[in-house]
């Protein structure tokens, strides 16, 4: 009986056919695949991705020196020089990230009592020359006046959660 029922199943192409009903149901159902880069998944504002140095609304650096960042990093990838700028305040002279060995966990922007250090939704980056993987202080100021906006909206909008 059990031959008979096999021969029957192969015989009518059974196996086959329930086949195909899987991928005629999968072709109609909501597909999950992204096509990136044209679209693109939502980004939490929580998002750990390139770092960028902030400045206040006047244009002065947020940054004080005071290397919590520094002391905080696991992969002590930050590396802070500081020196009593012209108007007796304390500012950094050298502030370098090396993002080979950053491991985007986010404490330095968790120890920053100013908000001079943040993670910004950037992903999308590469390197094609050596060294390229060092973030200077000159190029975090970069990016923070780039994106200070989109810094600020995320900032405010993870606000009620801390
Ligand atoms: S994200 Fe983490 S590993 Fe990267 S620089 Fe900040 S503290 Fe260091
Ligand atoms: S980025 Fe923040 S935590 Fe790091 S040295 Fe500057 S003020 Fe201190």
């Amino acid at each position: 009986m059990s031959r008979m029922r096999t021969w029957l199943k192969t015989f009518l192409l059974i196996e086959l056919l329930r086949g195909m009903a899987v991928t005629i149901r999968q072709f109609f159902a909501p597909k999950v695949t992204l096509n990136y880069p044209e679209e693109k998944a939502p980004q939490s504002p929580r998002f750990r991705g390139l770092h960028a140095l902030r400045r206040y609304p006047n244009g002065q650096e947020r940054c004080i020196a005071c290397k919590m960042c520094e002391a905080v990093c696991p992969a002590q990838a930050i590396t802070i020089d500081s020196d009593v700028s012209e108007d007796g305040t304390r500012r950094t002279t050298r502030y370098d990230i090396d993002l080979f060995k950053c491991i985007y966990c986010g404490f330095c922007e968790e120890a920053c009592p100013v908000d001079a250090i943040v993670e910004t939704r950037i992903h999308e980056y590469h390197f094609e020359n050596r060294g390229e993987n060092v973030m200077t202080k000159e190029k975090l100021l970069a990016v923070g006046d780039r994106y200070e906006a989109m810094i600020a909206a995320d900032k405010s909008a993870d606000a009620p959660y801390r």
